[in-house]
This record gives C-alpha cells, structure tokens and sequence, in this order.
C-alpha cells in the first residue's frame, strides 16, 4: 500500500501499548495524524508532556472526532465501557480495532457496545513487564507478531489497511480465528504466567527458606519467573477472567504432563525425564532461529548479573 493506510487514528488508553502505538506512528508513519484519550487526567497529563499522540483530548468522545482508525489500548476488563464512552464522537464508517491479549470476549464486548461499527480486533505479541504513561517506546512492536482476527464479513480494504498500518510500525502480521488465537495463546503466554505467579508466590511462602535465600540464588531459574510474575496485576487478572475456557484447558493438561514428570522421577524413570528435556530443548532452538529471543549466553546479561 503506498498511500497511508488511515488519515486519524484515535488510542484510547495511553499506558504501555496505547504510548507505544503512538510513539511509532510519529516516527515511522508520521503522515497519520495521532490523538488520544485516558480516562486517568495524570496519565493524560504526563502522555502530553511525552508526546505519546499529536493530541491528547479530556474526553474519550472528542479524540474520536474525525477519526477513520480507534484502537482500544485499555484493560480487557474495560474494553465495553471505553467503547461506550467513545460511541457519542465516533465516525460511522470509522473503524474499531484493540491490542487485548484475549479476542473472543473483546470482540464480544466491542460488538455489544458499538453494534453499527466494523470491528477487527487485534493482538500484538509484544510487551514488557511495565504498564502506565511511562512504559511506551517507539520500537515495541519491531519484529514481533501482530495477530488480526477479522470477522467473516470483514472487507478486504479493511483488513489490508490495518495489515499496513502494523506493518508500517515494524509488526509482522498473522490472520487467525479469535477461538483459535486464545488458545494459542493460552499456552503460550497466558499458561506461563499462572505458573511464574504461582512459582514465585510458593517461594515467599517457604517458611524453611528465607526471603533472602530466595534473593541470592535466584539465578538458579527462579529469577526469570520472577521478570513475568512482576506484571501489572489488572492486566493478568483480566486475562485470566476473560479468556477462562481455553486457560482451563491448557491448565488441564498441563497438570496431567506435570503428574507424569512428578511420577518419572519417584520412580527413577530418568530416561523419561532426559527425552522430555531433549524435545523442550528444541523448542528453545527453535524460537531463537526465528528470531523471538536472545541466542547469547544467560540471555545475554552481564557477566555479573
Ligand atoms: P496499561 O499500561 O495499564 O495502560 C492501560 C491504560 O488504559 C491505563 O492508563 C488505564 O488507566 C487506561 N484505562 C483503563 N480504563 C479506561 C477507560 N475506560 N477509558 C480510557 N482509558 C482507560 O496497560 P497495557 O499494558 O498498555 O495493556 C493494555 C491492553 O493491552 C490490555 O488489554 C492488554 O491485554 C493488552 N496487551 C498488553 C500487553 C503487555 O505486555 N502489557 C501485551 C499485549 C497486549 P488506569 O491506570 O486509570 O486504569
């Protein structure tokens, strides 16, 4: 697409994705005009002064005004509400879109809110254990994945806009079924993150081993659930309530696969246990050959860290 892909797009919500979206269209699109709405008057303060969008607005209403693109960067939790609020200033033909984490109940709660409007829900698989006015930066979304879940009677011209305006922001970009995204993501993103919860809350627990014990030898692995299980609690606990069935049954059998390692190693089973590592091994092999992660040594920290 050579001509930009949208003349105004309007985020609401301006804390790590919202900030980000708007950081990099400034710089990489920057034909686009950006404006922005939080509902939080010190989160839109402070995404003035750093410039998150070309215009923050007081209400969420005012910076839909003339917009052809809305992108919902608000807690799943909020997704209907925000939609509300917005509904009195939205164009008809403007067309709605989101960063939410699950799709099926987002698009849910879009559609009951702005029943009139195109609606292609997204998903950027990018992200930091950080949130808030703050967190935003420009190149977040460089060579991660952005999933769009249109519906059926999607347009073309639709879906080709949005594709090019995540690609322009430096996403690649994958079409999928809303059901089929969450539960992908449920053992991908959402799983691993009850576990690190759940890890590093058992550990503080421990009355035999002490907060400092913990501390110091957390380079034997706990501290890298500890970097997943310092994210923000609004956004976990939305996505745990949100996206319940396809978590449930990830969580099943993620507990039947624990119970046979449990079982392989009360009874000395060790080649079960080194053929299961083998096979997890080459999945780590795997992403770092796509390019999602750090090849370097301890993930390329310091020596000393
Ligand atoms: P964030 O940094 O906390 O930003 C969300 C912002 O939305 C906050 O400033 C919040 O204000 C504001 N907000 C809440 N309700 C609102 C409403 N009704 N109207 C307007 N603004 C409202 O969160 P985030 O990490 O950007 O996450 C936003 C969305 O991105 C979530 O749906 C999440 O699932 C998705 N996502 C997150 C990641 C990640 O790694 N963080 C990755 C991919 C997708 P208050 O602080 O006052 O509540």
């Amino acid at each position: 697409m050579s001509e930009l892909p949208f003349r105004q797009v309007a985020i609401i919500g301006l804390g790590l994705q919202g900030g980000s979206i708007g950081l990099a269209l400034q710089e990489y699109l920057p034909g686009i005009a950006t404006t922005g709405y939080d509902r939080d008057p010190a989160t839109r303060d402070r995404a003035a002064q750093r410039g998150l969008v070309g215009h923050v607005h007081d209400t969420a209403a005012q910076a839909v005004a003339g917009a052809d693109l809305v992108i919902f960067c608000v807690p799943l939790g909020a997704m209907g509400d925000a939609a509300r609020d917005c509904a009195p200033g939205l164009l008809p033909s403007a067309l709605i879109s989101d960063v939410g984490s699950s799709k099926e109940a987002v698009i849910r709660a879009l559609a009951e809110a702005l029943p009139e409007h195109a609606i292609i829900a997204a998903h950027p698989v990018a992200g930091t254990e950080n949130s808030g006015p703050d967190a935003g930066f420009a190149s977040l979304f460089k060579g991660r994945w952005c999933i769009l879940t249109p519906p059926e009677t999607a347009q073309d011209t639709q879906i080709a806009a949005l594709r090019a305006l995540w690609e322009g922001i430096g996403a690649r970009v994958e079409i999928m079924d809303p059901a089929h995204h969450d539960r992908v993501l449920a053992v991908t993103s959402h799983l691993p993150h009850l576990i690190a919860y759940t890890i590093v809350g058992t550990a503080s627990d421990l009355e035999e081993v002490t907060q400092s014990e913990v501390i110091k030898y957390s380079a034997g692995g706990f501290r890298d659930f500890t970097r997943i299980a310092a994210s923000d609690p609004t956004m976990w606990r939305d996505v745990f309530l949100s996206n319940k069935e396809a978590v449930l049954e990830m969580l099943q059998r993620f507990t039947e696969d624990l119970t046979a390692l449990q079982r392989a190693i009360r009874v000395g089973d060790g080649e079960q246990l080194f053929d299961h590592f083998t096979r997890t091994r080459a999945i780590r092999r795997g992403i770092i050959e796509m390019g999602q992660d750090d090849a370097r040594p301890n993930f390329g920290r310091s020596e000393n860290a």
